[in-house]
């Protein structure tokens, strides 16, 4: 099942290249990170070298992909997009290695999840620009080097932790990409809304960007929603009446927070005033998976302060009860 607020990519998203920003300049956010990675790229090319390779980490949809896809832009050189579980025997790795050319950017997706037999072939790939392929097998088998062409790899993550340590040491750079502020978001909101050629005003692209989840790519699916609605329902221009009604409709509340939000928070609540209570029970009580709950719905809620972590379980915080309109017990939770 398909989740509106979901920062992965889902099918509705399929075409979002069109949207996505080509240089650095129209990178919206990320202040530190384009200041960063801009003297470095400008040193490589003053140099002739191959950039040295980079780890982007962060949640989905933030902007790792098209920061990858820039920097290549930016280099002016080719990029090749992969991923950690599409790379499954080494054999996957060295085709695609062997045929970079210098100076290319390979870009892989998903990095914690290569398999370990493929993440040793990238150690000597990353550090010597060499491939070191065996021979036959048994007492005759023999190691032969192939030197590679000097590219840059871009790693991405949602958690840096995520890497085994040799994985890691081996990038030059590591970035983490934060949630964007609603004024960026705004920013991307208002850019997007010009490429689909669709007349959006100032209190619209604000009530669009509050529900977003910090997340552009959240944004820009919200958006497509909204004008949908505008284009059925009223002239098409996107403003506060249409965007929230259409958002209404949607059940994402002002916060961004979907039905399942919701209802997770209201268990805790109604079965367990409040926590502390166990994930496992959490899960159980709602049907849903414990991962699913750890890895799509809790990151949010955490970030929010609506949920905190403590040793004996998961809590909902005051903040949370104001904003389900629950009258917070001093008994409840901590
Ligand atoms: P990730 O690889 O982190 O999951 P993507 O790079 O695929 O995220 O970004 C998702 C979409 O969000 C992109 O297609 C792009 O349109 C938009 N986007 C992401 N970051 C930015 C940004 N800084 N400025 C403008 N648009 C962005």
């Amino acid at each position: 099942e398909e989740r509106l607020v979901s920062g992965y990519e889902l099918t509705e998203d399929e075409n979002e290249f069109s949207l996505r920003p080509r240089r650095l300049s129209e990178y919206i956010g990320q202040q530190k990170v384009k200041e960063t990675i801009s003297i470095f790229i400008e040193a490589a090319k003053k140099r002739n070298e191959a950039l040295d390779h980079v780890l982007l980490f962060g949640p989905p949809g933030l902007g790792k992909t098209t920061l990858a896809t820039i920097i290549a832009n930016e280099l002016g050189v080719n990029i090749k997009i992969t991923s950690g579980p599409a790379l499954e025997r080494p054999g996957d790795l060295a085709a695609i290695l062997t045929n970079l050319g210098e100076k290319d950017v390979l870009f892989i997706d998903e990095i914690h999840r290569l398999p370990r037999i493929v993440e040793e072939v990238l150690y000597s790939a990353m550090e010597d620009f060499a491939l070191d392929i065996m021979l036959g097998k048994g007492p005759g088998a023999r190691s032969l080097r192939l030197s590679l062409p000097k590219f840059t790899l871009i790693g991405a993550t949602t958690r840096a932790g995520l890497l085994t340590s040799p994985l890691r040491d081996r990038f030059g750079m590591v970035h983490r990409l934060e949630f964007y502020s609603v004024e960026e978001l705004m920013l991307i909101i208002n850019r997007s809304a010009a490429l689909l050629k669709t007349e959006i005003t100032p209190e619209g692209s604000f009530e669009i960007a509050k529900r977003s989840r910090g997340t552009p790519r959240i944004a820009n699916r919200l958006l497509k929603r909204v004008r949908d609605y505008a284009e059925v329902r009223s002239s098409g221009v996107i403003n506060l009446d249409n965007a929230k009604a259409a958002l209404d409709l949607l059940e994402i509340d002002e916060l961004g927070l979907d039905p399942t939000d919701r209802l997770i928070l209201k268990t805790m609540i109604e079965k367990y005033q409040g926590g502390p209570v166990g994930i496992e029970a959490i899960a159980a009580s709602i049907s849903e998976e414990v991962d699913t709950i750890e890895d799509v719905y809790e990151p949010f809620l955490l970030q929010i302060g609506f949920i905190k972590r403590t040793p004996r379980g998961r809590v909902v915080t005051k903040l949370a009860y104001d904003h389900l309109g629950i009258a917070y017990n001093k008994n409840d939770g901590e």
